[in-house]
C-alpha cells in the first residue's frame, strides 16, 4: 500500500508540473511495445499516451512460493519495458495494489481522458475491468479495450446456428475457413493476422520521468532460480514441429507458452509464421483460441467439469498418493520424470502433461482439480483456460475428451515416445537401480478400479 501511495503522490506531482491532456495505456497480458493492438490505437489517437502497469495484489497475495518464477519474469519484463520507454523519452508508470483502487486514484485526474487496454478473458479480469470501466464512465472518461490476446474471440467462430463449438476438429475447420475466406483476395491477406505498426507512432508517447519500480523484496518475493524460455525459437523447431513435438527428449517444441501468457510476443506474428512454416504448429495455436472460447461460453469450467455428470465420480483423493505424484515418486518412470521436470524447471512437455494428468485422475483416482491446482502453482506458462481444458481432457470430463474407458498405459506411452529412455534417465537417474521406488499401484488393477469408479459415478448421475 505504501508503494502504491508513493507512486500516486509522484503522479500527482507530475500532474501539477505539466498540465496536459493525455490517455493511459494499461498494460496487463500484452507486455510488449511491438504489434500491440491497444498501444497502436492509443498512439494513433490525438493525445499523448502514458503506459502504466499494476502489480496486482489480489493475484500476488495468493501466490505461495516466494520464488515464484512468473513474478520474477513479470518484474524483469516490466523493468525492460520501462527502460525501452525511457529510451523514447517516456516511461512505464508502475503501481502496486488493487487495480480498482489504483484506477480510482488515477481517474481523479481531470487531464486524463481515456484508458486504452487489451481484453483479458478470465472471469477475474472481466469483473475487474467492468468495475474500472464504471469508474471511468461515471467521470465522463472512456474505457477502450481491444482484441489482442487471441486470433478469434469466443463469438467470432461459432456453428452456423450461432452456438459455440464444443468439439475441436469442426471448430478448427471453421477457424481455418474464416481465415482463408479473407485471404482469397490479395488485399485481405493480413486481415486477421494484421500487425499494428506501433513503432510508427512512438513520438506520441507522453514524456515522463521514471518512477521507481517496486523491488521483488518489497512485494514479498525473491528472485527465482528458474531459467526463463527465450522469445526466439529456432526456425527448425517450427519447421519440424509435426515430426518432433511428441518426443520429450527432443527440443522439438517452441516453449513460447510463457510469452503467450504475458503477451511478450504477438500471437498474430507467431500465427503468421506458423502458417508459412508448419500447419501442425498453427493447429496448436488454434487449441489456445479454442480453450479461451470454451472458458467464455462455459465459465463453470474454471472450477467444475464441463460434463457435469463427471462430478458424480467418487475420487479416492489419497493424500499419500497425491504427495508421491507431486514429488515424482510414483514408481512409474515417465510420470516421475514429468513431475520432476515440472518441479525443477516450471515446464513439462505436452505429451508428458497428458500422461501425468491421466495417471493422477485415472490410475490414482484423484480429483482433476487437485492436479490442475498443482500445475497452476508450478507452470511458468500457466493459463487458466488451457490448463482447465487440458486437465479435463485427461480426466475425460472436458470438451473433446476421449471416452473414459481409454486409459493411457504409462509404460506403452514411454515405449512409444521415449524409446531410448533418454528423457526418463535425465530426470530419474536412479530408474534402473534398487534406489528407485516401487510402483505405488499396479497398472492393471488401477485400470479396472478406474473403470469401475467412472462407470458407477456416471450411472449415479443418470439415476
Ligand atoms: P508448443 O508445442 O510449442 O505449442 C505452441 C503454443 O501453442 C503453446 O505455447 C500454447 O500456447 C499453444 N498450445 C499448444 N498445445 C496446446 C493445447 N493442447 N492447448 C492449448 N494451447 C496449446 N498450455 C498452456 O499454455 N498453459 C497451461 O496451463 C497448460 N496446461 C496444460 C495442462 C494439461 C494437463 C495438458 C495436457 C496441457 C496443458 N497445456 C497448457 C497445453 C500444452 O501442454 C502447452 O501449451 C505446451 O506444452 C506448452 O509448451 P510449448 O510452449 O513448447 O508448446
Amino acid at each position: 500500500m505504501e508503494l502504491l501511495l508513493a507512486n500516486c503522490i509522484h503522479i500527482k506531482g507530475n500532474i501539477k508540473r505539466n498540465r496536459m491532456k493525455y490517455n493511459i495505456l494499461w498494460m496487463r497480458r500484452d507486455l510488449r511495445l511491438e504489434d500491440n493492438a491497444a498501444l497502436y490505437r492509443a498512439l494513433k489517437a490525438e493525445l499523448p499516451v502514458q503506459p502504466i502497469f499494476i502489480f496486482d495484489t489480489n493475484i500476488l497475495d495468493k501466490l505461495t512460493d516466494e520464488k515464484d518464477g512468473r513474478v520474477t519474469f513479470l518484474h524483469d519484463t516490466v523493468t525492460e519495458l520501462d527502460q525501452k520507454l525511457q529510451g523514447k523519452g517516456s516511461s512505464l508508470q508502475v503501481y502496486y495494489g488493487d487495480p480498482v483502487e489504483v484506477m480510482k486514484t488515477l481517474s481523479a485526474d481531470d487531464d486524463l481522458q481515456a484508458i486504452y487496454t487489451n481484453k483479458d478473458y478470465e472471469r477475474y479480469a472481466i469483473n475487474r475491468d467492468e468495475k474500472v470501466a464504471k469508474i471511468f464512465t461515471a467521470k465522463g472518461k472512456e474505457f477502450k479495450s481491444y482484441k489482442d490476446q487471441v486470433i478469434f474471440e469466443y463469438d467470432e467462430v461459432t456453428k452456423d446456428d450461432g452456438l459455440p463449438y464444443t468439439v475441436f476438429t469442426p471448430y478448427k475447420r471453421k477457424w481455418m475457413a474464416k481465415l482463408e475466406s479473407r485471404m482469397k483476395t490479395p488485399m485481405d491477406v493480413s486481415y486477421y493476422f494484421k500487425s499494428y505498426p506501433t513503432e510508427k507512432y512512438f513520438k506520441n508517447l507522453k514524456a515522463t520521468n521514471a518512477t521507481e519500480i517496486p523491488t521483488l523484496k518489497a512485494m514479498g518475493f525473491q528472485r527465482s532460480d528458474l531459467d526463463m524460455p527465450t522469445k526466439t525459437v529456432a526456425q527448425g523447431i517450427i519447421k519440424e514441429y509435426d515430426k518432433q513435438r511428441n518426443f520429450p527428449a527432443i527440443e522439438g517444441t517452441s516453449r513460447l507458452g510463457l510469452h503467450f501468457r504475458f503477451g511478450t510476443i504477438s500471437i498474430r506474428e507467431k500465427a503468421r509464421k506458423a502458417q508459412q512454416l508448419n500447419e501442425t504448429f498453427l493447429s496448436e495455436l488454434v487449441w489456445r483460441d479454442f480453450y479461451s472460447m470454451i472458458l467464455q461460453h462455459f465459465p463453470h469450467v474454471e472450477t467444475d467439469s464441463f460434463r457435469e455428470k463427471y462430478d458424480y465420480i467418487e475420487w479416492r483423493d489419497s493424500e499419500s498418493d497425491f504427495k508421491a505424484w507431486c514429488e515424482g515418486k510414483t514408481g512409474y518412470p515417465i510420470v516421475d520424470a514429468g513431475m520432476r521436470e515440472l518441479n525443477s524447471t516450471g515446464h513439462m512437455h505436452n505429451r508428458v502433461r497428458m500422461i501425468v494428468a491421466s495417471f493422477l485422475t485415472k490410475h490414482l483416482l484423484i480429483n482433476w482439480r487437485k492436479g490442475e491446482r498443482y500445475f497452476a502453482e508450478k507452470l511458468l506458462d500457466y493459463d487458466l483456460a488451457s490448463n482447465s481444458g487440458g486437465w479435463q481432457w485427461a480426466a475425460g470430463c472436458g470438451t473433446d475428451a476421449a471416452p473414459y474407458f481409454r486409459v493411457f498405459n504409462p509404460y506403452t506411452q514411454a515405449d512409444k515416445f521415449d524409446r531410448h529412455r533418454k528423457y526418463i534417465k535425465k530426470w530419474v537417474p536412479e530408474v534402473d537401480t534398487d534406489d528407485y521406488v516401487e510402483a505405488i499401484v499396479e497398472h492393471k488393477f488401477a485400470r479396472e478400479r478406474c473403470l469401475e469408479a467412472y462407470k458407477s459415478g456416471l450411472a449415479k448421475a443418470d439415476s
